[in-house]
């Protein structure tokens, strides 16, 4: 089978010594795999998170959705309430997982290419006195549209809200700090910026809040403070069967994140992908979604040509055959497509793209 590269949000294209990584078993009791690989991992999370104390990180199996329901039914007791911020499919995922685990909600709905409304968000919190906590997409991958991190922040702090944010698709390739935020829980996984394989997911969080979960899970296997307290008290012991060779392949993709100088160079590889690709695309006559200003470093959403002659099928396995998976469009009231630019791609990588996408010609 040919190979090819993968321009999508995850799983994405990893490097050969990641991949490689895994071609060794690990036993979940030994110390080797624990306190070498697990602990390891969990402090080195913090300090790409902050450079600052009081944050702790717990890896959790399964996809990052996964890690969002632990967050979502662990952090918010029965007296407390919810407010969502929904501007794409991973924000109605929140309320979504909030409904089904019966948690006491309130949802704030923009359309996808809009950005959250600030004065809206503050005007909610200060007429609803229950709410206690708020949660919002960084980069919502939907689109690709950059969310208003810290004016939500501010809000949240000047409000004494806990703020949870899904950076999935953000942590590793865009730079903050999250104590400098504020931020009560930030949730990523795996398979996103830090170039790891799919497999689980991780929350770094404040200690004193985590702690504060305890016997408020809505589930045993999501249950973030008893996962979190297993590794603490065991040296990196998971409860449940760990995903092993996924965190050995994501042991390795943190050591390729310091090769490369950290998040703030990977940052900018990601941007000048970005930028190449935006550029590169509106010279062939493509148009984006959103206007420059609220995109992301991490995918673009393009407009399908308005032609009879496109096909987003042949589209695809057009650029597939010249070594490119470009991903479908997820907006629901516009025909796109999207193309990332996270994972192991480099400037060269997006120059061949636009060669390709200039050479299938399907518009
Ligand atoms: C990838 C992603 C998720 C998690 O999706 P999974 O398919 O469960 O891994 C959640 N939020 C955002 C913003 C994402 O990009």
């Amino acid at each position: 089978m040919k190979h090819y590269k993968l321009l999508t949000p995850g799983p994405l294209t990893t490097t050969q010594t990641v991949k490689e990584a895994m071609l060794r078993d690990w036993c979940t009791w030994d110390d080797d795999y624990n306190i070498e690989i697990v602990e390891n991992i969990r402090q080195q999370l913090v300090s790409l998170a902050t450079t600052q104390s009081g944050y702790t990180s717990v890896l959790m199996q399964g996809s990052g959705t996964a890690s969002v329901e632990s967050v979502l039914g662990s952090a918010i007791g029965d007296s407390d309430k919810i407010l969502i911020i929904n501007n794409g499919a991973y924000g109605k995922r929140m309320a979504e997982i909030c409904h089904i685990l019966s948690i006491d909600h309130t949802v704030l709905n923009f359309t996808e290419t809009e950005q959250p409304d600030l004065k809206l968000i503050t005007k909610t919190l200060q007429q609803d006195e229950k709410i206690s906590h708020l949660a919002m997409v960084h980069c919502e991958t939907t689109t690709g549209m950059l969310n208003p991190l810290e004016a939500v922040a501010k809000i949240c702090r000047e409000n004494k809200i806990v703020f949870i944010l899904d950076a999935m698709s953000s942590f590793g390739g865009i730079e903050f700090d999250i104590a400098d935020l504020d931020i009560g829980f930030m949730i990523s996984s795996a398979n996103k910026c830090i170039q790891g394989v799919p497999g689980f997911g991780f929350i770094i969080a404040k200690q004193s809040l985590i702690k504060a979960t305890k016997g408020q899970a809505r589930s045993l296997s999501l249950d973030l403070y008893d996962q979190w307290h297993t590794m603490e008290e065991n040296n990196g012991k998971w409860r449940f069967t760990s995903p092993t060779h996924v965190v050995r392949a994501f042991a390795q993709a943190l050591i390729e994140l310091t090769e490369e100088k950290g998040i703030a160079a990977r940052a900018k590889r990601y941007a000048t992908n970005q930028s190449l690709l935006v550029h590169g695309m509106r010279e062939l006559g493509f148009e984006a979604l959103l206007e420059d200003s609220k995109h992301s470093p991490i995918i673009t959403s393009f407009l399908s040509p308005d032609s009879d002659n496109y096909n987003f099928k042949q589209f695809y396995l057009a650029l597939k055959s010249m070594g490119f998976v470009i991903y479908p469009g997820k907006v629901s009231n516009a025909d796109c497509f999207r193309i990332g630019n996270i994972g192991e791609i480099y400037p060269e990588d997006i120059k061949s793209l636009l060669t390709a996408i200039k050479a299938a010609q399907f518009w």
